[in-house]
């Protein structure tokens, strides 16, 4: 088949809360070919988890989502619960964002990998599926045994592998990590990387990784989409986009090398002065322009389309020239 495995088209998800709609995602578009890697970039804030969470529609009741989002050829918007139950975990997968503490404390992490295997019938008894969990912790890098420890006795990159684990289980075509690293240490952040890519490489697996730190997508993602308040501001391949970033905001995060060793640097990158604008009150205009060292008058004019900026780059700047 030689559809995409993945096609969002002109996504826009509306949280409701008690004062009206967040318009989290405002049309946002991308593909994600077989076996190819995507990175999500952008600050907190400007919409990747909802992005990500769109797509296995694990968003809250009541969100209101339009556009497309098409995950092995079917429209995940309409599909029907029973059929969306299955989608979810045998054609993707996620690993939460903060899920670390998501682990159920008084049971065995081999059932809690099993569970899902289980419920999908993916493998035909509960011998087989802890069999299979300790398989999977082995291809995590964890020993088998590691399957009769309860989450407390492991350390937050072990209980990391265990949540990619999880995700594996019924042997999902895509996996999403939403910021799958943010809460490990440097050094273990670069293991469960390295996993990753090793994984995707093995399995021949689809991912979409989460993160606001630009450097550590390139070293897993052939593609990178980044996002500033609800939008693709920029995207096209990885190692291009992140050495000559052509939109104002990519710049800004390009720029901004967290100090290593110091985990609050990694959440407030140092590039960019001020905060991503909240979605239910963006400024008029580019949004980012309010904190753009190049603002002009005519940036207020009106929301910048993505234009080609590139061979396969797009950025949703007015001040980058079309090639
Ligand atoms: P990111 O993952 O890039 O940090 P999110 O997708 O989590 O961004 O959030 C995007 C915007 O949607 C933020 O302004 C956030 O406050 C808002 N938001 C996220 N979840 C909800 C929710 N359940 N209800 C209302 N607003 C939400
Ligand atoms: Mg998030």
């Amino acid at each position: 088949m030689n559809a995409p495995l993945l096609a969002v088209d002109d996504l826009w998800v509306r949280y409701r809360v008690a004062s009206g709609d967040v318009p989290a995602v405002q049309g946002v578009s991308f593909r994600l070919e077989r076996g190819a890697s995507l990175g999500l970039a952008g600050e907190s804030g400007c919409g990747k988890s909802t992005t990500a969470n769109a797509i296995l529609r694990l968003l809250p009741p009541g969100t209101r989502t339009e556009g497309s989002i098409r995950l092995d050829g079917e429209e995940v918007l309409t599909m029907r619960p029973g059929r969306l139950r299955a989608v979810r975990w045998t054609t993707g997968a996620i690993v939460f964002q903060g899920a670390l503490h998501a682990l159920n404390p008084v049971r065995r992490v081999g059932h809690q990998i099993a569970e899902p295997m289980l419920l999908h019938r993916t493998a035909p008894g509960s011998r087989a599926a802890d069999a299979r969990a300790r398989e999977l912790l082995e291809q995590v890098g964890l020993p088998g045994d590691r399957a009769r420890s309860y989450p407390h006795q492991l350390s937050g990159g072990q209980r990391q592998r265990v949540l990619i684990a999880m995700a594996l289980a019924c042997d999902p075509d895509l996996l999403i990590a939403d910021e799958p690293t943010t809460a490990l240490d440097v050094m273990v952040q670069a293991q469960v990387l390295e996993l990753l890519a090793g994984l995707r490489h093995d399995r021949g697996l689809s991912m979409i990784f989460i993160t606001h730190d630009l450097s550590v997508l390139t070293d897993v993602c052939d593609e990178l989409a980044v996002m500033y308040a609800g939008r693709i501001v920029e995207d096209g391949d990885a190692h291009d986009v992140f050495a000559t970033p052509q939109h104002p905001y990519t710049r800004g995060l390009a720029a901004a090398f967290p100090t290593i060793g110091d985990p609050a640097s990694r959440l407030a990158p140092s590039g960019l002065g001020g905060d991503p604008p909240d979605p239910s009150d963006l400024p008029v205009g580019c949004a980012f322009h309010p904190r753009c060292a190049l603002a002009r008058d005519e940036c207020r004019d009106g929301v910048p389309e993505l234009r080609p900026a590139g061979p396969d780059r797009s950025a949703a700047c007015i001040l980058v020239e079309a090639p």
